[in-house]
Formats: structure tokens, C-alpha cells, sequence
């Protein structure tokens, strides 16, 4: 286990967040052990990629756990096990070259399993909860590994229950034979798509906010008229208003700022409160 003093800016896809001195990077199961004296009495923040996380410009003064489990194996019985820190893109083409349908959806997502399973990322019609079968977590209150089925976990629109304070490490996913000439279709498809509608290399978290089954959050924001609006650095994406995009050397408050003010001119408009997708983490009063 490796405790150290990092910049949270430099493992987050928004590059924000002051520094924590309690960044600790756990590489085997036997590490767990160790958590209980090492993280008594501190607020936990399980990181992945950072992919979906707006970290506070000020010092984060609890734990951030990261775990790095990087297993990645298909079984005889037609199961995949994968390491909670695997790449979504990696696991992805970890499909296709085992022609293994239904996880094409993965490509362009820059998280981890353990990231994907926590928030039900998705795209295109497609959720991680339907590759799950069951996951091995770490549990920070009782300091126990559980293992916990899909049903457990009550998944819904880029939200699962009963996973708060555990550190999951593994999962098992079930999987399908596939076509690879499909397969390979849809990669290129999905790829093609979000090069269309997405802001590419620039810092973001992807959607800022969620979607319901009424409407789409990108379209009530452009329809607001705030495509292209700014507030120090942090703007509302051109070509995407659901994203919004960061500059070199932007701050993580002025996010929050604009994240508030468009949640304040949708409601005013269109009478709906827009809720939050990206997770802001730490202490944002000024
Ligand atoms: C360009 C871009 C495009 C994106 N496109 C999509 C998309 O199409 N669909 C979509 O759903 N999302 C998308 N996202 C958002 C993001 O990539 C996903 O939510 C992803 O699953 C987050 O994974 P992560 O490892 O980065 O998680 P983090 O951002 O590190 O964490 C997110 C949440 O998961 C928890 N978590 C992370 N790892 C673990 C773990 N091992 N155990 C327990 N909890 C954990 C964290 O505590 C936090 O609550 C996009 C982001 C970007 C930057």
C-alpha cells in the first residue's frame, strides 16, 4: 500500500482539486487489512479514473482510496473477472477479441469498472448493470469483504444503492457470443458518434447533468441560449451543452458557479431543476 501526498488535479480528467495528503493506493486484497488504523475518523473518497468527480481547489483533507486491480480474465464457464481499477476502453476490446457482444458501449467511456459500476454508466441504450452478476467490495464501516449480487445493488439511471463506504475490488460479468464483424461495426459506430456530438481533449467530466425519460439536459441548456456561456475559464461546451469544458489553469469553483447558474436559468425558464451527474467533492463556500 502506497500512502501519499498527491495533487488531486493530476488524477482527475477536469484537472481540479488541491492537494490530500492521504492518497492511498491499495494493490493486493492483503492491503485491506491495513485500512482500519490508517483511515479512522477521515471522510473517504474512493477514486477511479476521476472521470465523473469535481474536486474543490482546496486541500481535501480526507482519504482518497484508490484501488488498483487490474485482473482481467474470461473463464471456462463463460464468466469474465475484471479488476475494479480495468479500463472501460480496455475491457471493451477485451470483448472483441473474444468476439463477446454487449460491451461495445464501453469505448469511449475514460473510467474504471469500479467507477462504471458505482454510477450505471451507460450510452447508446446500454448500462453497466447489464453485464454485472456479482462484485467483491471492501466494506469501510465493518472492514469485511462482501459479496453482493446485481440485485442488491437496485440499479437505476447512472445510480446503484448500498455501495456507499465500500471499496468494491472485482466483479464478474456474464457474457454472450457475438458476431465480430458486428461487434466491430458498432465500435466504429459508437466512436463515430460521440466524435460528432462530444468536445474531444479538453478537460471535462462528460454529462454534467442527468437525463430523465422528459427530457434531454443538453437541450433545455441550449434552449436556454447558454451554449458557449462562461464563467472563468469553465464554459458551457458549442458543440455539446450538457458538457462542459475547462481551460488550462481553470478552478474547480468556477464549475460550481456555472453549474448553479444554469441550474438557475433552466428552473426559470423551463420550470425544471436540472440534477447534478458529475459528483463535486470538498469544500466549495469561497
Ligand atoms: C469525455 C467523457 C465522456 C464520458 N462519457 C460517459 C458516458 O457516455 N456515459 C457515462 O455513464 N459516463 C460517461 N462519462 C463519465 C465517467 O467516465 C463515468 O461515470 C465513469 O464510469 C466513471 O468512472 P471513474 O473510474 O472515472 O470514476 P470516478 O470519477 O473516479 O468516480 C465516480 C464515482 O464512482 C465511485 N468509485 C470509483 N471507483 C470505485 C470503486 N473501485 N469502488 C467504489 N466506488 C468507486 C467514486 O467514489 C465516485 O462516487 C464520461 C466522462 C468523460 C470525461
Amino acid at each position: 500500500m502506497n500512502i501519499n501526498s498527491v495533487n488531486l488535479s493530476e488524477v482527475t480528467t477536469y484537472r481540479f482539486g488541491g492537494i490530500c495528503k492521504n492518497f492511498i493506493s491499495i494493490e493486493s486484497e492483503d492491503e485491506l487489512s491495513h485500512l482500519e488504523k490508517i483511515i479512522k475518523g477521515k471522510q473517504n473518497v474512493i477514486l477511479g479514473k476521476g472521470s465523473n468527480v469535481a474536486f474543490s481547489d482546496k486541500e481535501f483533507y480526507g482519504n482518497v482510496l484508490t484501488p488498483k486491480f487490474e485482473e482481467l480474465t474470461l473463464s471456462d464457464n463463460f464468466e469474465i473477472k475484471v479488476g475494479s481499477s480495468v479500463f472501460l476502453p480496455k475491457l471493451s476490446r477485451f470483448f472483441k477479441d473474444n468476439s463477446l457482444s454487449n460491451a461495445e458501449f464501453l469505448i469511449g467511456i475514460p473510467g474504471t469498472v469500479g467507477g462504471a459500476i458505482k454510477m450505471n454508466a451507460g450510452a447508446y441504450g446500454w448500462e453497466f448493470s447489464e453485464l454485472l452478476k456479482d462484485l467483491r467490495c471492501f466494506n469501510l464501516e465493518t472492514f469485511e469483504i462482501e459479496i453482493l449480487k446485481k440485485e442488491e445493488l437496485e440499479f437505476s439511471y447512472r445510480k446503484s444503492k448500498n455501495l456507499d463506504n465500500k471499496i468494491i475490488l472485482s466483479a464478474t460479468l456474464t457474457v454472450e457470443k457475438g458476431d465480430k464483424k458486428i461487434i466491430d461495426k458498432n465500435l466504429s459506430d459508437f466512436n463515430e458518434k460521440r466524435k460528432k456530438s462530444q468536445p474531444a481533449a479538453i478537460y471535462n467530466a462528460g454529462s454534467v447533468f442527468k437525463n430523465t425519460s422528459d427530457y434531454f439536459a443538453g437541450e433545455l441548456i441550449d434552449n436556454a441560449g447558454l451554449k458557449g456561456y462562461k464563467i472563468d475559464g469553465v464554459g458551457v461546451s458549442e458543440k455539446h451543452a450538457n458538457f462542459f469544458v475547462a481551460e488550462k489553469g481553470a478552478k474547480a469553483i468556477s464549475l460550481f458557479k456555472l453549474v448553479q447558474y444554469v441550474k438557475d436559468k433552466v428552473s426559470t425558464k423551463f420550470g425544471i431543476t436540472l440534477e447534478e451527474e458529475i459528483i463535486f467533492i470538498g469544500d466549495f463556500t469561497k
